[in-house]
């Protein structure tokens, strides 16, 4: 089964590289000869020692000496030759795998429902797409081709070992059997993979716990504690330590007897030489000559071990390097339309939709139908986790239901195609996307076209005169760059300068959960009335003061509609709003007593 998988994980790879796929395998052939040829210089080296022995002590008799030597030069610098030639043939197919990976990737993506890229992050992201594929690029570009070169290494050394002394190739070769058993059992092979699974295991739980301390920072910080308050991050983080203390100690004896061995079969070699010199009486220069030749040569196989060993260690990467390819790649699509059924207006219906999320055990939402006509603005309310984020994504197709409808102007928006749709709906999300670029080119993404001018009266319409006026270069400022950076409700602000750019008839607004201060506050609600004047807007609210107005509020609960109407007939009700407006008061009233 593994065998299996990692002969697909090969398979897979060149299957990227199309018709380049061909010097891959040019670039093995010429690894392994270049390693062959590699060997060579060894033979001449022993070539010259012979011939000095030979002729001891009348050493002007050893003539070939020189042309030994050019002839190992030669052999050495071929070898270099060839290799590079190898590293150039997979490097191109290396790149072309690692391009057409990323290529794949991001047409793909750009398919993928808007939800799953939103909930996966930009950052994790880019991660797959760049450094997974960079993986592979490390793996074929170089680790196939010394794969290639540290097999033929060995094969063209046994041959070499028996062909010179066949007593000293055996001495010369069991350690190395010996050294390669230790490793395959205590460092690679099977017990790598589950050790390998388990440290990821340790280090994400670390990660995330981590990224839940920095969110709780603030916390941390107002009631004066310390990282120790956090026992989830704190035993996360000893979980690790003592993983890897054990896990180095445990290798501690295997690597010791590995390094002593490969690093030991020249003093074996010596003790043989003795052994042998003292039952033959003496030395003969053949053998004296031989046993110098498996002493120079015995590092060669030190260096093929130690390739070997970082072989296994590749593959894995590798390997995990795909699963997180896939994991963007097994994502379903959102199917387009050959062409947009037009919608006849601006309203948007919901019929019977339930959503469950991937993975998850529970609908996020059930049964939903609603009705806004063309112009209405309606509030989603209701506690945390209620769903109003989720119906608003499947408003604008971030996500399709998993039963039922969205329908705009009567219109499915499965038959109405993407582009389309971003021309009819636009979202302000809470959490402002701005790219790091200037003010003018954040705003321009609304509507490309726009001249300079337009960006200005949307900014200004946005309630961002203030923001322009206190930036060194205005609407030119690159954001994030030298200390400019904005507060939440004013990046707020200049993502309803987009939208009001972009100018959908239809308008889905996500309130931030909290401002700075109460000027942005305010400012972020005129932007949001002005942006809103001749649109049907859909807005999440988790403050009711904004939502008092709305033509109809709907109330959700664990992903229902529990009640709906306006503020005043809600509140006249004894339902769920009528008592959390009640305790939104008393909650103003308590901030307002403690002010004083
Ligand atoms: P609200 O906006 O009312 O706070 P959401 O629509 O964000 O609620 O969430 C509704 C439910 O769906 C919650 O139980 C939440 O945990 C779950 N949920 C939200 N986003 C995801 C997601 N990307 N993957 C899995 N579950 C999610």
């Amino acid at each position: 089964m593994e065998k299996e998988n990692r002969k697909s994980n090969l398979r897979r790879l060149l299957e990227y590289a199309g018709p380049l796929r061909f010097l891959t395998y040019a670039s093995w052939i010429l690894s392994a000869v270049s390693a062959l040829m590699a060997l060579a210089p060894f033979v001449y080296i022993w070539m010259i020692l012979r011939d000095i022995i030979n002729v001891a002590p009348h050493f002007e008799q050893a003539e070939n000496i020189v042309p030994y030597g050019w002839a190992a030069l030669m052999w050495a610098i071929g070898s270099i030759l060839v290799y590079i030639a190898a590293l150039l043939c997979s490097h191109k197919a290396a790149f072309r795998v690692a391009t057409n990976i990323r290529t794949i990737l991001m047409h793909y993506i750009t398919k993928l429902p808007m939800g799953f890229v939103s909930s996966i992050g930009s950052g994790k992201l880019r991660k797959i797409v760049n450094e997974s594929s960079e993986e592979t690029e490390t793996y074929l570009a170089h680790r196939l081709p010394d794969n290639a070169g540290g097999i033929a290494t060995p094969v063209g050394l046994l041959c070499m070992l028996m062909y010179f002394d066949w007593r000293l190739g055996l001495l010369s070769i069991a350690p190395a059997v010996l050294a390669y058993g230790i490793m395959y059992f205590f460092m690679t092979g099977r017990s790598l993979r589950k050790t390998m699974e388990e440290y990821q295991q340790a280090l994400d739980t670390m990660s995330n716990e981590a990224v839940e301390y920095v969110r709780g920072i603030p916390v941390v910080k107002t009631f004066g504690q310390t990282v120790f308050s956090f026992k989830r991050f704190k035993c996360a983080i000893d979980r690790y330590q003592q993983w890897v203390i054990g896990y180095t100690r445990s290798l501690h004896s295997p690597m010791v007897a590995f390094t002593t061995i490969i690093n030991s079969v020249f003093a074996i070699l010596v003790a043989a030489a003795l052994f042998v010199g003292t039952s033959r009486e003496r030395m003969d220069g053949q053998f004296l000559s031989n046993l110098l030749y498996y002493i120079i040569i015995t590092p060669a196989m030190t260096v093929m071990l130690m390739r070997v060993m970082y072989m296994s260690q590749d593959k894995i990467i590798v390997e995990s390097a795909l699963k997180r390819i896939d994991s963007v790649l097994d994502v379903e699509p959102l199917e387009e339309p050959l062409e947009t059924i037009q919608p006849r207006d601006n309203s948007v219906e919901l019929r019977g939709v339930s959503f469950r999320y991937k993975d998850a055990d529970t609908d996020a939402l059930n049964d939903i139908s609603m009705t806004i006509k063309a112009g209405e603005h309606i509030a989603l309310v209701g506690p945390s986790g209620s769903g109003k984020t989720t119906l608003a994504c499947l408003i604008a197709r971030f996500w399709d239901t998993t039963k039922g409808s969205v329908n705009i102007g009567g219109t499915d928006v499965r038959n109405i195609r993407k582009d389309d749709l971003m021309q009819q709906v636009s979202f302000v999300f809470q959490d402002s996307r701005l790219l790091k670029g200037s003010i003018l080119d954040n705003v321009r993404l609304g509507r490309p076209n726009a001249t300079d001018d337009e960006v200005r009266r949307a900014l200004s319409e946005a309630q961002c005169d203030d923001i322009i006026a206190k930036l060194p270069e205005g609407i030119n400022t690159i954001l994030g760059s030298e200390g400019t950076y904005l507060s939440g409700g004013e990046q707020q602000r200049i993502t309803i300068a987009r939208v009001m750019l972009q100018n959908t008839p239809i308008v889905i607004l996500d309130e931030a959960t909290a401002y700075a201060d109460p000027d942005n506050e305010t400012r972020v609600q005129a932007a949001f009335n002005t942006l809103s004047i001749g649109k049907t807007v859909i807005m999440i609210a988790h403050r009711l003061s904004a939502v008092t107005k709305a033509d109809c509020i709907y109330v959700l609960k664990s992903g229902r509609i529990c009640e709906k109407g306006s503020h005043a007939e809600l509140t006249s009700s004894a339902g769920l709003y009528a008592n959390m407006w009640r305790e939104y008061n008393q909650s103003i009233n308590w901030k307002l007593g403690g002010t004083k």
